[in-house]
């Protein structure tokens, strides 16, 4: 649970620190690519400028797709949280990750159709599935199976479970898992933290499982993950349900900030 909370906290100002940086340095970016671009267009073409430029182009373009992305991940968005079905999201989205994800992965929904709604911004939620289901694209580059799973689970106090820290209670369990490349354990050790990265520069930044367990944080959610290296990884996040009679766990009924101005 500390070091769930350490993380969170450094997660928080990292993103406050990037978010700002990233924001002047966008800035700085627009005059750069803007005159690499009016120059290439003054330049004739044979001319053995261009070849550079283009480079110097590219590299700008790759710069600003990044700090956009760090915005992204900083940017102090007012959040909703509204009790949604979680089913209904991701049958909303199936047909998208499916695309996203290629051909030669199939993508399978087991949904049980007694899932409780959960209290989470929808944009969110589906941001979660985006993420995760990136990830489990890129760990199989040959193909195979990513899985969704919803279903209930009641939390016993002393459940093997609890060690994540949750409050006994009833939650809806969302597993997403692959069959992909898994991670060995020093990276699995890492991998929530933000910037932290075993891709390529330019395909990896290192935010999208960073900015997963800011959310389901933010949701009083809780997530781990099970991995083996050359079988894949099941993520498992467990989000308070909200049952009829029962208030839920969060206790946002005002839309909160994310981050601090
Ligand atoms: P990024 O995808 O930009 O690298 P993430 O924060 O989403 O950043 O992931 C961090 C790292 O965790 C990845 O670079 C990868 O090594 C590892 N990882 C995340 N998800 C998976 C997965 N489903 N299978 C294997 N490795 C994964």
């Amino acid at each position: 649970l500390e070091s769930q909370l350490v993380h969170a906290r450094k997660m928080e100002a990292v993103g406050q620190l990037a978010g700002g940086v990233a924001h002047d340095f966008n800035n700085l970016l627009t005059v750069i690519n803007g005159c690499s671009d009016l120059v290439l267009e003054a330049l004739p073409p044979a001319d053995a400028g261009r070849v550079m430029l283009t480079q110097i182009r590219d590299a700008g373009q790759r710069a600003a797709a990044l700090t956009r992305q760090l915005l992204a991940f900083s940017r102090r968005q007012v959040l909703a949280p509204q009790v949604i079905s979680p089913n209904a999201v991701v049958a909303n989205i199936e047909k998208m990750l499916a695309r996203l994800i290629g051909e030669d992965v199939r993508v399978e929904t087991v949904l049980s159709p007694d899932t409780s709604r959960i209290r989470v911004d929808p944009g969110q939620f589906e941001q979660v599935l985006l993420n995760l289901a990136t990830n489990a694209r890129d760990a199989m580059p040959t193909g195979g199976r990513l899985t969704i799973e919803t279903e209930n689970l009641v939390l016993a106090r002393g459940d093997a479970l609890s060690r994540w820290g949750a409050r006994p209670g009833a939650y809806v369990a969302l597993r997403v898992s692959d069959t992909g490349c898994g991670m060995a354990p020093e990276v699995k050790a890492r991998m929530f933290e933000p910037f932290f990265t075993t891709k390529d520069p330019g395909k990896g930044t290192g935010l999208g499982l960073a900015t997963v367990f800011g959310i389901v944080k933010q949701s009083d959610g809780f997530i781990d993950a099970e991995s083996e290296a050359g079988r894949g990884t099941c993520f498992r996040i467990l989000f308070p349900a909200v049952t009829d009679d029962v208030r839920p766990a969060s206790q946002h009924d005002e839309p909160v900030r994310k981050g601090s101005e």
